[in-house]
């Protein structure tokens, strides 16, 4: 579980337990004073609200598990960091890990891995060996998988040449932050250029 889904579970909570108090307090009014206790249905609203943010971060957490579980599996490199620009930690951007990978056809990728961790921590550091999924699109990884271990050719997935042009194929993709349309290279992260955030294309 990573800080968001921390942070998500811990207001749920709140919402669901302070919604539960009160419809308790209201139920036992209403059955004392005789008067209908149709009022319930506010704390009732809070309860599902909060069961509601209870049940994302569990789907989430779900979704993740699949990608793994049969998601192509690729060892991949760290290599850098971007803004996650839809989470705030202490009111800086929480870090997404930035990796290349060689796929099946040993043709160099980029991915973005949706790792959300407070900036300044050491948990993913640059040049490192992780094991990365892959399932329709969508990059999960293995946190226990950082290692020091050295790659067959891990030089050209570390160094900083661009991507050469034969092996880029551009198609049109729609930011699923903001919704624009643009055109990336397809197999590599984009910054999307109306709401800067990343995404893997
Ligand atoms: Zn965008």
């Amino acid at each position: 579980m990573n800080s968001v889904q921390k942070i998500l579970l811990f207001i749920g909570g709140m919402f669901a337990a302070i919604g539960a108090m009160v419809s308790i307090v209201f139920i036992g009014v209403s059955s004392v004073t005789g008067e209908s206790g149709v009022f319930v249905v506010i704390p009732l609203g809070f309860v599902f609200i909060g069961l509601g943010f209870i049940i994302g971060v569990i789907i989430s957490i779900v979704n993740k598990k699949i990608i793994v579980k049969r998601g192509n599996k690729y060892v991949a490199k760290i290599y850098g960091y971007v803004d996650n620009t839809s989470f705030l930690e202490n009111g800086e951007f929480t870090q997404n890990v930035k990796v290349h990978y060689f796929d099946r056809m040993h043709i160099e990728r980029e991915a973005i891995l949706p790792t959300s961790f407070a900036k300044g921590s050491n948990l993913y550091p640059i040049g490192m060996t992780i094991d990365i999924y892959e399932y329709h699109g969508k990059f999960g990884f293995d946190p226990k998988s950082v290692r020091a271990e050295i790659l067959p050719g891990e030089e050209e997935l570390m160094d900083d040449k661009p991507v050469s042009p034969d092996q880029v194929q551009l198609v049109a993709v729609t930011c699923p932050n903001c919704g624009s349309s643009f055109q990336a290279a397809a197999g590599y992260s984009s910054k999307c250029p109306y709401c800067e955030s990343y995404l893997n294309v």
